[in-house]
């Protein structure tokens, strides 16, 4: 398996529980539904869509499967590279 940003979807006003950007679509291997994973592109937290398609935090059962999903994690890491691009390094 790889990562698989091909399916751009529009959703409704989106709100980072963790940093509170605001967001209006996603990209991944499908159109997202509820219980879907998502990771914030601005802080590399997850979210995770309720049943009416807005973020709601993760359950403890979501964090710890995400922190085993590679592919997820690769994502993750790529999130935070591209934030920290041209950050002066200490
Ligand atoms: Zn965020």
């Amino acid at each position: 398996m790889g990562l698989n940003f091909d399916t751009e979807s529009v959703t409704p006003a989106l709100v980072c529980v963790e940093c509170g950007h605001g967001m209006d679509r996603t990209s991944g291997p499908c159109a997202p539904g509820p219980g879907a994973c998502a990771l914030c592109f601005f802080c590399g937290s997850l979210n995770v869509f309720d049943a009416d398609m807005r973020f709601r935090r993760p359950t403890d059962a979501e964090v710890f499967a995400v922190a085993r999903d590679e592919d997820f994690q690769r994502a993750r890491r790529a999130i935070l590279e591209v934030q920290n691009y041209g950050t002066p390094k200490a």
